[in-house]
């Protein structure tokens, strides 16, 4: 029996085999008509992540998730012309006077599966790479956040055929059958265990895949560092939609003799930033009830242990508002600093020497993102050559994601594959060689039969 999916995915593909070439015209027509969809939609869209919520600021609904994927299809429009160009390649000297090229061509119909924690920039940002490279789309967004989905699909509906942009909405249930499409690619954000099915799933087909996932990010203040300006970018990039951000820091290396001035920092840059308590307008609310119970759970078993915590007081006005916290010195066995926090909590674990800072980084899985704090060069330099993470920002945090110049993505446990810019569009084209060869052809000399070579073999 053919399943609605099934139906979706054929005719897309179907429409792909039939005009395999995509004109610069046509991609930057997609890319204009996302652009205009996206900027019509932006009020109800903000109206619709709020709700899912229960409230997230504005601001961040529109910087993170509207603005960000404007200046993607921008920065794509820019240069999509120069990443299209067929490459010339070099020939090795035997081949001359062959001559070779790279040329990039769309994969075909791609899927893309997104969480709620940004869920119009995870959406779109692995859209707007997939239309540059010319491909169609057929996109499956969070049900945790359903009303975004829904304005999202809406949205995507008025712009585009069903055969170009698709989206599918549903739970586990119809994101296990969408991965067991046979798409040309597939893309996924979100947690390591369920990315894990994924690519199970993707390699039945021998779909390849981008998986963009999560973990433990952390931020390494080192001794010359300047607490308060550390402390300041730790507590901006942990309080952002309330700690929930794939590339949040979530945890902080500090010199033990620097971690109750280190506390202070944080807490000072929380009153700073939400005067009123949690029931500030500028702090997102937890995306669910189970979700609010996991972080109150986490806090309970640190603070059980006898871990001390620090909390930023006042009357929360929402339910589901989460008073971010400063965890010092939590056992390194408990949930806390097991599992990824996603929520407003920052464990502070005190080191003695930078020696055991990094070994304490590198006996964990490669990171999505990794934050460093120093202002000497040489140490930069140290710690960059010996950590792999996903990405790194060194004196602030989560800010490499928003440049379209750099690939963003993680390694290992992290991801696979990176995306933004030239990278997205590189993720999501068939990078062809060819190879011309010349009327004089050098390699006539190695068909058979072999005589004068015979001896010499
Ligand atoms: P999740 O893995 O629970 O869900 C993500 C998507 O997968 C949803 O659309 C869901 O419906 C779908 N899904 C669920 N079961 C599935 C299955 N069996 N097969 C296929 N798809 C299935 O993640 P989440 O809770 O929405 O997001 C939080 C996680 O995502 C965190 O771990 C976070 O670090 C990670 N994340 C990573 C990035 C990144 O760019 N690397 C960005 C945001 C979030």
């Amino acid at each position: 029996m053919t399943t609605e999916l099934e139906t979706t995915f054929a005719r897309a593909s179907a429409a792909q085999r039939a005009a395999p070439v995509v004109s610069l015209d046509t991609r930057l027509d997609r890319l204009d008509r996302l652009a205009t969809a996206l900027l019509a939609a932006e009020p109800r869209l903000i109206a619709a992540m709020s709700d899912d919520f229960s409230h997230r600021p504005a601001v961040e609904s529109r910087l993170y998730d509207i603005d960000l994927v404007l200046g993607e299809i921008r920065h794509a429009k820019q240069h999509l012309k120069r990443w299209m160009r067929v490459r010339r390649a070099p020939v090795p000297l035997i081949y001359k006077p062959a001559r070779a090229e790279i040329r990039p061509q769309p994969l075909g119909v791609v899927g893309i599966i997104s969480p709620w924690n940004f869920p119009v920039q995870l959406a779109l940002a692995p859209m707007v790479a997939a239309l540059a490279a010319g491909n169609r789309v057929m996109l499956k967004p969070s049900e945790l956040t359903p009303r975004t989905s829904d304005a999202l699909a809406e949205m995507l509906a008025g712009a585009f055929s069903p055969e170009e942009v698709a989206t599918v909405t549903g739970g586990p249930e119809v994101a296990s059958a969408f991965s067991a499409l046979p798409f040309d690619h597939l893309f996924f954000t979100g947690s390591t265990a369920v990315g894990r099915k994924v690519a199970e799933a993707a390699a039945r087909n021998l779909t390849p895949v981008t998986l963009e996932l999560g973990g433990k990010s952390p931020a390494v203040v080192l001794p010359g560092a300047d607490l308060d300006r550390a402390g300041r970018r730790i507590a901006w990039g942990k309080a952002m939609n309330a700690g929930q951000v794939c590339v949040a820091p979530d945890y902080v290396l500090v010199p033990r003799k620097k971690m109750l001035p280190m506390a202070d920092a944080i807490m000072g840059a929380f009153m700073h930033f939400f005067p009123e308590g949690p029931e500030s307008p500028d702090l997102a609310a937890v995306v669910s009830d189970r979700h609010l119970a996991r972080l109150d759970t986490l806090l309970a078993e640190a603070e059980a242990r006898g871990a001390k915590i620090l909390r930023l007081e006042g009357p929360s006005g929402n339910a589901r508002k989460f008073a971010p916290a400063v965890v010092l010195d939590p056992p390194p066995d408990i949930a806390l600093m097991q599992e990824e926090i996603f929520g407003p909590i920052l464990p502070l674990i005190p080191y003695d020497s930078p020696e055991e800072a990094l070994a304490f980084v590198t006996a964990r899985d490669h990171p999505l993102a990794l934050y460093l704090f120093s202002e000497d060069k040489a140490e930069q330099a140290h710690w960059l050559d010996h950590t792999i993470s996903g990405g790194v920002t060194i004196n602030d945090t989560t800010i490499h994601v928003g440049f379209g110049s750099l690939p963003f993505g993680g390694v290992g446990p992290s991801g696979q594959g990176a995306y933004h810019g030239r990278t997205g569009f590189e993720t999501f084209s068939h990078l062809k060689p060819v190879v011309r060869q010349a009327k004089w052809n050098g390699m006539a000399v190695a068909e058979p039969p072999f005589k004068g070579w015979r001896k010499r073999a």
